[in-house]
Formats: structure tokens, C-alpha cells, sequence
């Protein structure tokens, strides 16, 4: 079965493959031609990933799924939540983005923090979401070098080290990403039975 993972990013689309079963050929938007930026102009996870979705299916008439994520820390009331991606400003830059949020810390003792994915799945006219949620703490620093975005200073609850220096097979068991695409695949597994 071909779907569509709308991202243009590998290290995304490689942790996904891993999770999902072999039946399931993912095709990435460069698997299909597809080179535009998707504006991502909701104001919620949840549309974001509608909008990204939706944008695969209507003009490449496709079944697809998008994800949309966020970083929300409780001291920040939610922020940077929905603008993780450009926190720091447009040039989206995951260094820039960790000063920024530990500056924006600095001498907060209450660092709690939770990742959320949100997945919308256009499959065959109808559309579903899922979403998956992993709690944790801002480190004081950068810790490893592993992964991508924030995580060399998001210390997942359970864990003495960060998801920049965890096994990336660790950090997919109980991510975000990984719960939420969790809940996709079985979504999926039994559709297809
Ligand atoms: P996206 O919706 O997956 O593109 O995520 C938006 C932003 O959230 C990214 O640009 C990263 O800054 C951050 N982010 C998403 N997923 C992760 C993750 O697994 N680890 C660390 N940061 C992430």
C-alpha cells in the first residue's frame, strides 16, 4: 500500500519507516515531485497538519499523511508550542531555537515540558487524526548531539539523558512522533485486514 508522508525531511521520514510496518511503501514528497514549501499557516497543531495533508491529496490527488509538532513548556505557558520550528526567528534554525528557550529559562526551576505530534491521514475520501504526546524536562544545557530541533535539552520523564544522546531506537519508542505514528499504524493495520 503507497502513502505519502508530507515531509521533505529524511531524518523525520527514516525515523517513520522504521515504525511503520513493511506493507506500507512511504513515499516522500520528493518520491512524487513535489518541491514546494507547504505554508504552514494554522494556528494549531492540528491545522497544520490538515493543511499539509490536504495540500498532497487535492493536488496530487494522493493518499496521504502529515504530522505537526511543537515543543510546549509549562513555565512559557505553552511556548514555543506552534512556532517551534521558527521560534528564533525564519531561518528555522534548531541552534538558534535551544539559546533562545534556555535563555528564556534561565533561573526558571520549574522546566517541565511536553512534545506533541499531531497526524492528520487523508486515506480513501475520509480523514483521521492521531496524536502522541512524551513528557519531560529543559535541561541547563545542551546534552549530545544526536536526533534533531530540541533534542539535546529535552530530558524525556524516566530518563537520566536527553534524546540528543539516547538511542534513536530509544527516543522512537517513546517520543511524540513515535506514540502518534504508533496510533497510525495500528489505525492502519486494521483497515487493511
Ligand atoms: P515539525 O512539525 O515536525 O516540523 O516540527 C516543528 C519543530 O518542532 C521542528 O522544527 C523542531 O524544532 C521541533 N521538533 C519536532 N520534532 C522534534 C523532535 O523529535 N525532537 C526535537 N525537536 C523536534
Amino acid at each position: 500500500m503507497k502513502l505519502v508522508f508530507a515531509t521533505h525531511n529524511d531524518h523525520k521520514l527514516k525515523e517513520v519507516q522504521q515504525l511503520l510496518p513493511d506493507y506500507i511503501e512511504l513515499l516522500s514528497l520528493k518520491d512524487i515531485q513535489c518541491f514546494d514549501e507547504i505554508p504552514e499557516t494554522g494556528e494549531t497543531l492540528e491545522e497544520n497538519a490538515k493543511i499539509k495533508a490536504n495540500f498532497v491529496t487535492q493536488t496530487y490527488g494522493l493518499d496521504c499523511f502529515s504530522d505537526d509538532t511543537g515543543l510546549l513548556v509549562d513555565a512559557l505557558n505553552g511556548s514555543p508550542g506552534v512556532y517551534s520550528a521558527r521560534y528564533a526567528g525564519e531561518q528555522k534554525s534548531a541552534q538558534d531555537n535551544m539559546v533562545k528557550l534556555l535563555s528564556e529559562l534561565k533561573g526558571e526551576e520549574k522546566r517541565s515540558a511536553h512534545f506533541k505530534t499531531v497526524i492528520h491521514l487523508n486515506l480513501k475520501g475520509h480523514s483521521y487524526t492521531f496524536d502522541g504526546i512524551v513528557e519531560g524536562t529543559i535541561t541547563q544545557e545542551e546534552q549530545g548531539s544526536g536526533g534533531f530541533g530540541y533534542d539535546p535539552i529535552f530530558k524525556p520523564d524516566g530518563f537520566d539523558q536527553t534524546f540528543g544522546e539516547l538511542p534513536s531506537a530509544t527516543k522512537n519508542a517513546i517520543s511524540h512522533r513515535g506514540r502518534a505514528i504508533q496510533k497510525l499504524a495500528n489505525f492502519l493495520k486494521n483497515k487493511t485486514l
